[in-house]
């Protein structure tokens, strides 16, 4: 499905608590338009980060004309309500941003989004949820992150020595 929204535009975030629709744009006034997309969001109680999770919705609204998101906190709320028994969903909550679906490649689409031989797709959104991405990793999440990078490097190596046998 091909999306009406341009992914690939830096989106800024604006959460409003509203019901309907949330009227124009609040930096410069043009017109919002609803779309339904896949977002990351990621939970927290205090200052303690909880789980972060797929979600699918139309709580946000794009901005014609500028690059503004307006996030419908009063929706993502009641989503986390009746959410996943499993997940530890918090108090407060934070949507980092679009997850690009179409991003993934075939033979990785059956893999767990986010595990380790297919790392989320994530097109991280600006704004208030910046500062909470920016909390110092636990150990768990560091060691993930050293094993992706070690298997970015290694793929990067991998290509590289592809190139130098064509050239040959
Ligand atoms: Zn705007």
């Amino acid at each position: 499905m091909q999306s009406e929204i341009d992914l690939s535009q830096q989106r800024q975030v604006v959460y409003q608590s509203f019901e309907g629709g949330p009227g124009s744009c609040p930096r410069c006034g043009e017109r919002l338009r609803q779309s339904k997309q896949t977002y990351s969001v990621a939970t927290r109680r205090g200052r303690k980060l909880l789980d972060s999770f797929i979600m699918g919705s139309d709580f946000g609204w794009y901005c014609d004309a500028c690059p503004v998101v307006v996030i419908n906190s009063r929706q993502v709320t009641e989503m986390l309500g009746h959410s996943i028994p499993h997940w530890d969903v918090g108090n407060e909550f934070c949507v980092e941003g679009l997850v690009d679906l179409e991003a993934i490649p075939e033979h990785k689409r059956h893999l767990p989004i986010g595990g380790a031989e297919n790392p989320m797709p994530l097109i991280e959104f600006q704004g208030p949820g910046l500062a909470l991405r920016r909390q110092p990793l636990n150990k768990k999440e560091r060691q993930q992150r050293k094993k992706l990078l070690a298997q970015k490097l290694r793929g990067g190596r991998h290509d590289r020595k592809q190139t130098a046998q064509k050239g040959a």
